[in-house]
């Protein structure tokens, strides 16, 4: 168990913490609770009571008492929507309308990507998703176009109303991610990685964590705490497949994690139905089962030539499957009492302005 002091706490509470400790029959020494003070229950101990719980967490400067039972209280605490900026106004995710992301995974052509976010908004999307730098598993494979890549996606962004997320892979492309980008996205083979998760926190951007296809749902979780507990604005949690015996998929879609999460904490949730599926026939019906389960949100990869995309194709949906796939989403968010704004009915019309033309290194 981990008594957690409040920022600004003195010795004084410490020692107090410890004396308490000491009278249930427990040791204390004083750890390092990410900068702040915190005590540390240690042997020889009895189980320490939910009695002993409540005390500890009514002394002066206490903020949490942290134990297998709540290892992470600003996860369990967080509530309510996560709002993001959009080139036409706050978006609130987590609220009754489910949000759709369509994009590429990796942005790899101009052209493709402004007829790609056209499809998007035209099909009800609110976010427009694409890779500027890229995790693959080859060091030989497209590693993605970099910050020319970023430019051209906050310029499709901002040309067609949609918010834009991308992924930080490093400490040193968060700032360039976050300078352009909405909403910054979190690999699920960054998950784990502290470093990145800490300097992420500080960002100044809302923050999308995908969860490690090797990660329970609360080692999925304490990585969220990581990101509140250092100041993240906003953190969704996004599913996207966890790896099984099954060589049919790519990944398994692990809609009882998503159901298990919803339990512990009120972050939304989006749902990545692509990378699970890693074949598009799938991805249509994982997306309307998450949108049963609850997800708030859905992060699909499309191209507007699949057969060209430079990572991914094979998940990736062609831009005319975009706005059926929505209608099919619509209606079953709508089953399970949630909405999806389809374009045609609530957006205003946008005029793209003056088309970019930088070319991206090939
Ligand atoms: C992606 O979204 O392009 C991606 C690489 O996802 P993940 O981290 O879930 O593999
Ligand atoms: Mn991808």
């Amino acid at each position: 168990m981990i008594v957690l002091l409040r920022a600004g706490a003195d010795v004084a509470a410490a020692r107090a913490v410890e004396a308490a400790l000491q009278r249930a029959g427990a040791g204390a020494r004083r750890v390092n609770g990410g900068g702040r003070l915190a005590v540390e229950s240690v042997a020889p101990h009895a189980p320490l009571g939910d009695e002993t719980r409540a005390r500890l967490a009514a002394l002066d400067g206490v903020e949490a008492v942290l134990d297998g039972a709540e290892p992470n209280p600003r996860v369990r605490a967080a509530r309510g929507p996560v709002e993001i900026a959009t080139p036409l106004g706050p978006l609130e995710i987590g609220g009754a309308a489910v949000a759709l992301a369509f994009g590429p995974c990796s942005v790899d052509d101009e052209d493709d990507l402004w007829k790609t976010a056209s499809a998007a908004r035209a099909a009800g999307a609110q976010l427009l998703r694409g890779g500027a730098f890229k995790p693959r598993t080859s060091p030989y494979a497209f590693q993605g176009a970099g910050a020319g890549a970023l430019r051209l996606l906050r310029r499709a962004g901002d040309a067609f109303g949609l918010a834009v997320v991308s992924e930080a892979m490093s400490e040193a492309s968060l700032d360039a991610v976050a300078a352009e980008c909405e909403l910054v996205q979190l690999g699920a083979r960054s998950m784990a990685c502290t470093p990145l998760l800490k300097a992420a926190a500080r960002c100044g951007r809302p923050l999308l964590l995908k969860r490690g296809f090797g990660a329970t749902v609360d080692e999925w979780l304490a990585a969220a705490e990581y990101l509140l507990d250092g100041g993240a604005p906003g953190v969704i949690l996004c599913e996207r497949g966890i790896r099984t015996f099954e060589p049919g998929t790519r990944a398994t879609l692990d809609l009882g994690g998503l159901a298990l999460a919803r339990l512990r904490t009120g972050l939304p949730i989006f749902v990545d139905p692509s990378h699970a599926a890693g074949t598009r026939a799938l991805v249509e019906p994982l997306s309307l089962a998450a949108l049963a389960a609850g997800a708030d949100g859905l992060i699909v990869e499309c191209h507007a030539d699949p057969g060209r995309a430079r990572s991914d194709g094979p998940q990736a949906l062609a831009l005319d499957e975009l706005e059926p796939l929505a209608r099919a989403c619509h209606r079953v968010a709508r089953a399970v009492g949630r909405e999806i704004k389809l374009c045609s009915v609530t957006c205003p019309p946008t005029t793209p302005s003056r088309r970019p033309s930088s070319a991206l290194p090939r």
